[in-house]
């Protein structure tokens, strides 16, 4: 079946049209009944900036566009599309499908499905989530979850999976058995501002010490920058701190270090809370080796049940992981 996943974020949108497959026997999926699991092929995208300043109607204008030419240079139609999935950066509302915060503001209290089913001139089935939760949702189904299944024999059905965005922020995803936590209010999963440090650093969202402020790029960046005393042409970003410390720079070892107690601490409360079977890291954090050097010890110490340490795994699905996860929002519910 052919379903379409939309990344929105702040610099771009992209359209992606995936072929899903059950592994077994390409039927309807029962995650709930077996241990089979999704396959996700990308048959193509197109992207196209966001462009916010344009504001909401000429944007979801430019999606309506970018949709009908994504499915016409596949040879399709959109009759063809089982289902439209769409993944915002913010906290969507689960009665009403609309966003209610986040940086990308034009989306804020805008009812971009009705937009789109009016621009495309079509009742197809659409759904919007968040998008860190659909990123936690495609590890969990096709990525790491499969991962997770084949090393222990446990069914996806039977999964707690966390979905930690570690880039520029600080994110998260709760899926139980191949479903998306949503709660009441659409906001489970906001991990990122749980409290890491107490009276710690502010963060924009006007607490003090959440875990976004240490368990990001950004954190990173600027544990690194507030310590150094000499003039520096230009701050490093956490890729070049990590490439720093391996290089045995030893404030950058220190922050490296530093970094992944704190990413440990955080993964340990989490594991107190929910007892997850696995974590899955994205984001530009996720993709260096160090940090899960030694991880599983170091969380180890931290959780409450004697020497249990939660799987950790770096993302399988890679940058497609958000479109793949809204695609499959019509499958999982
Ligand atoms: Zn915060």
């Amino acid at each position: 079946m052919l379903l379409a996943g939309i990344d929105i974020g702040g610099t771009k949108m992209e359209v992606s049209l995936f072929e899903v497959a059950d592994s077994v026997n390409n039927k309807e999926f029962d995650l709930h009944t077996s241990t089979k699991h999704y396959e996700a092929k990308k048959v193509l995208s197109r992207r196209t900036p966001t462009d916010r300043h344009l504001g909401y109607e000429k944007v979801s204008g430019n999606l309506v566009q970018l949709i009908r030419e994504t499915v016409e240079s596949a040879d399709a139609s959109l009759n063809d599309l089982r289902s439209i999935g769409i993944g915002l950066p913010g906290i969507i509302d689960p009665q009403t499908s609309m966003m209610k915060n986040g940086n990308t503001g034009i989306f804020i209290d805008q009812d971009l499905m009705g937009t789109l089913k009016k621009g495309l001139e079509s009742d197809i089935e659409i759904n919007i989530a968040n998008d860190a939760n659909c990123f936690a949702l495609a590890e969990a189904v096709a990525g790491a979850g499969v991962k997770y299944q084949e090393e222990t024999g446990i069914p996806i059905a039977d999964h707690i999976g966390v979905g930690v965005i570690v880039g520029t922020g600080c994110g998260g995803g709760i899926i139980r058995g191949g479903q998306m936590l949503v709660g009441r209010n659409g906001t489970t999963g906001e991990i990122g501002h749980s409290t890491l440090v107490t009276n710690g650093h502010t963060c924009y969202c006007g607490r003090r010490g959440c875990a976004e402020q240490y368990v990001s790029g950004v954190g990173i960046e600027s544990a690194y920058a507030s310590r150094i005393y000499t003039q520096i042409a230009e701050r490093p970003n956490a890729r070049k701190i990590f490439e720093m410390a391996e290089e045995q720079e030893p404030l950058a070892k220190a922050i490296v270090k530093e970094f992944k107690s704190n990413l440990a601490f955080f993964i340990a409360n989490l594991t107190n809370i929910l007892d997850a079977n696995y974590f899955v890291l994205g984001g530009g954090v996720s993709l260096q080796p160090e940090v899960y050097k030694g991880l599983a010890d170091i969380i180890r110490r931290d959780t409450y049940k004697p020497d249990y340490s939660p799987a950790v795994y770096q993302n399988v699905l890679g940058d497609s992981a958000g479109g793949i996860g809204a695609a499959m929002l019509s499958l999982t519910k």
